[in-house]
């Protein structure tokens, strides 16, 4: 019981975190450029005399906690997860903290999650717990797949049986934390399509395969493959964002590039929806006479909670929260999380954690975001207490 007393946030604790978060919410960085982040990271590891290993992806900062007196459970290890990056969005709120590196702001709530996991660190490095930890500071959620770079760089090793991590959610009011098996967030398929013709002048279109007619065409068709070919039970979005082609009033463009996104949230309506595609583009481009070519580009794996780890999850947070504050997220996001490529790799589990500022509340990736940072207090306690678990520290649980 001495140990989980120790894993509550005081108040001093609290503003230490805060000034973090509010630091690095000064000071934003994009996706693979987080090197004032990654430098700011190290300085409080050191502070908390955690050593670490730097560089992953560029910025990655990887800590290790444990190695702590145990009978069983000393070949343990765990992994805690933040990511670091911020967007390109121009920050709009009136706060003495607001963003001073225009035109880019951490509007969703990454700047909380390294505070977060500092906190836990912190919490973490007065127990010594037995067993290992890796507390992992990653770079690129948004733009760029940073999970996967500082996993193919080798940062964490085989012995690494699961990981965990939780995101700042204004939907849900500070103090639950939403904890689900199974899909909580789709898989993410990005494409692009090349639709090529021929050019001529605008009044001879006889002399002419018009890839922008065609592409028009496409995008429409596109639209009826969710809404004719897949469950109407089981989500699934498809999403053209880019559109180019053509280069003047008079000219018949030759070429036009489609760009968009395909997100599901069950296998099968994924198939459905790629296999959709192509039968589409094919179909059109025969249609206009013209060469359609696909290209998916990388995309995310689905995140899927498996059993063992979201028991954990869920007994670490009825501990930090209440049997009360443990709620459920309801349908999977249709957003996509690089930590998913984490549960390629071991166990996992993502939860979210309510961070409601009020009726003010905006939506993530966008200018005016912000989250009530009491929920810092409740995602340090959750980290820490989810490792400890997992650890079978209490020895409520073994792995
Ligand atoms: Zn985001
Ligand atoms: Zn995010």
């Amino acid at each position: 019981m001495e140990q989980r007393r120790q894993l509550v946030v005081d108040d001093r604790l609290f503003e230490w975190m805060r000034d973090i978060r509010r630091t690095i919410h000064q000071q934003p960085e994009l996706s693979f450029q987080e090197h004032d982040t990654s430098l700011y990271i190290q300085k409080k590891l050191k502070e908390l005399s955690i050593p670490f290993v730097s560089g992953w992806g560029g910025t990655g900062v990887v800590g290790t906690l444990g190695g702590g007196e145990c009978g069983g459970g000393a070949d343990h290890h765990v992994g805690l997860r933040a990511d670091m990056d911020a967007l390109p969005v121009k920050e709009l709120n009136h706060i003495d903290y607001a963003s001073k590196n225009p035109g880019v702001m951490h509007a969703c709530g990454h700047d909380g999650h390294v505070a977060m996991l500092l906190g836990a660190a912190a919490l973490l490095s007065k127990i010594n717990p037995c067993g290992r930890i890796s507390l992992i500071f990653q770079p690129a959620e948004e733009y760029g797949n940073g999970a996967h770079k500082i996993i193919e760089e080798g940062a964490l090793d085989d012995s690494l049986q699961a990981v965990f991590a939780g995101h700042i959610d204004t939907h849900y009011d500070t103090g639950t934390i939403t904890v689900d098996e199974g899909i909580i967030c789709s898989f993410a398929d990005p494409f692009r399509i090349t639709l090529k013709g021929s050019s001529g002048h605008a009044a001879r279109p006889h002399e002419t395969r018009d890839a922008i007619v065609a592409g028009c065409y496409l995008v429409t068709a596109l639209q009826t493959i969710v809404s004719r070919e897949t469950d109407p039970n089981r989500a699934g979005v498809v999403s053209v964002g880019c559109f180019n082609g053509g280069s003047g009033h008079n000219i018949i463009g030759d070429t036009a590039v489609l760009e968009g996104t395909v997100r599901s949230s069950h296998p099968q309506v994924r198939s459905d929806i790629l296999d959709g595609i192509n039968r589409v583009m094919d179909s059109i481009g025969k249609l206009f006479r013209v060469d359609a070519k696909l290209d998916f580009l990388p995309g995310l794996p689905a995140v899927i909670n498996s059993k063992t780890a979201t028991d954990v999850a869920r007994a670490a947070a009825v501990a930090v929260v209440g049997h009360e504050g443990v709620i459920s997220q309801g349908q999977p996001s249709l957003g996509a999380e690089d930590f998913s490529f984490y549960q390629q790799i071991a166990d996992g589990c993502m939860v979210r954690f309510g961070a409601s500022p009020g009726a003010e509340a905006s939506p993530a990736h966008c200018g005016t975001f912000n989250f009530d940072e009491k929920v810092l207090a409740v995602g340090a306690s959750w980290l820490a207490t989810v490792a400890l678990r997992w650890l079978g520290e209490y020895g409520e649980h073994s792995p």
